[in-house]
């Protein structure tokens, strides 16, 4: 068998490393708030939570809550860090609702996600920010009126329910640090992926 050329064996061991972008180090995580500080501030902003730890196992999350509101309601309880239930209340508050006022003048009756903590790594081998309960995968939106805005139906054909998504993920680039959409890969086709974790990026 020939012997692999020295760029090969390179390209070989540099692959993993670029995967999620061109620094070889992780940068350093956005600082968290102290429990105490944060749980104050959900109360604060109305969301609704009950504390709750995450399963024992090798993906503890640090400061868990169990949020069932975010000032709109989310399809089902979601389990995750303190830090992003804050992040998504922001998010729904100063991104979701004024612009479902502003383009089809309602309110917001439900955020859809398909989850937000799973215990799972990433193809690079890195933890994914699901792990530490730092990420949410939001598949869509009902309006007041019963409307559903769906990432997988409407992110594509033109329309208002398109600008509406495109705008929402926009938004949402200046609350979270990693922002995916169907722009990024066919894996992103149904949701946005938001995240609270060191990477950033804004596929929109
Ligand atoms: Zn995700």
């Amino acid at each position: 068998m020939p012997k692999p050329s020295r760029a090969a064996l390179l390209l070989a061991v540099m692959l993993p490393l670029t995967g999620c972008g061109s620094r070889y180090e992780p940068p350093r995580p956005p600082p968290r708030l102290s429990p105490d500080v944060c749980l104050a501030q959900l109360g604060q902003f109305n969301v609704k939570y009950v504390k709750e730890d995450a399963p024992e196992g090798r993906c503890p999350i640090y400061d868990s809550v169990r949020v069932s509101a975010t000032g709109v309601p989310l399809s089902r309880p979601a389990l995750m860090s303190c830090d992003l239930a804050l992040k998504i209340e922001k998010f729904t508050r100063e991104v979701v609702v004024p612009q479902a006022q502003a383009r089809f003048h309602q309110g917001v009756r439900e955020i859809i996600h398909f989850g937000t903590y799973s215990c799972r790594g990433r193809p690079g081998g890195e933890w994914s920010e699901h792990a530490k309960g730092n990420a949410i995968d939001i598949a869509g939106f009902k309006l007041a009126d019963g409307t559903v805005i769906s990432v997988k139906q409407d992110w594509n054909p033109r329309g208002p329910k398109r600008d509406f998504l495109r705008a929402v993920a926009k938004g949402a680039c200046g609350v979270f640090s990693m922002v995916l959409t169907p722009e990024t890969n066919s894996d992103h086709a149904n949701h946005l992926h938001l995240d609270i974790g060191a990477w950033r990026k804004c596929d929109v």
